[in-house]
């Protein structure tokens, strides 16, 4: 383990999250909330041609929600929909501990290896992708299928 190197990247992400900004054009009851924390995540996702242009998010969360939220966003940068929801839902499974891949495939996200022994951060951690998940659902719905 490397614990005090993923504690400074993760406190980084904490106090400089990326593509963190207020985003008063979305109604709070498009917030996902994680009431065991008190975490607060809204989202905003910009897609072209079914690619991902950019994610940015808001609200208020403990350094592990902030944290998974800022890496979230820099780790879907181009990616299509497609593979945005094949990649929450495996980021989802490695940090509840039910797929074996490393964290370190996956850039920063290293931070959340060995979380899965504690389920109330699993919780916090996971909110994002959650958000992420329900978000392109609703986009998917809004837009007409061509
Ligand atoms: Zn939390």
């Amino acid at each position: 383990m490397h614990d005090d190197l993923y504690q400074e990247i993760l406190l980084d992400h904490y106090r400089h999250p990326r593509n963190k900004r207020p985003l008063p054009h979305i109604p709070e009851s498009r917030a996902h909330e994680n009431p065991t924390c008190g975490d607060s995540v809204k989202l905003e996702v910009k897609l072209h041609d079914g690619v991902i242009e950019e994610v940015a998010f808001d609200g208020k969360g403990c350094a592990i929600d902030t944290a998974s939220a800022s890496i979230m966003t820099e780790l879907l940068k181009g990616k299509t929909v497609e593979e945005a929801l094949a990649l929450a839902e495996k980021v989802i499974r490695m940090i509840r501990g039910e797929d074996p891949t490393p964290f370190e495939e996956f850039g920063d996200l290293v931070v959340f290896s060995g979380l899965s022994a504690y389920p109330v951060r699993v919780k916090c951690a996971t909110l994002p992708w959650h958000a992420l998940l329900d978000e392109i659902s609703k986009l998917r719905s809004d837009i007409p299928s061509r």
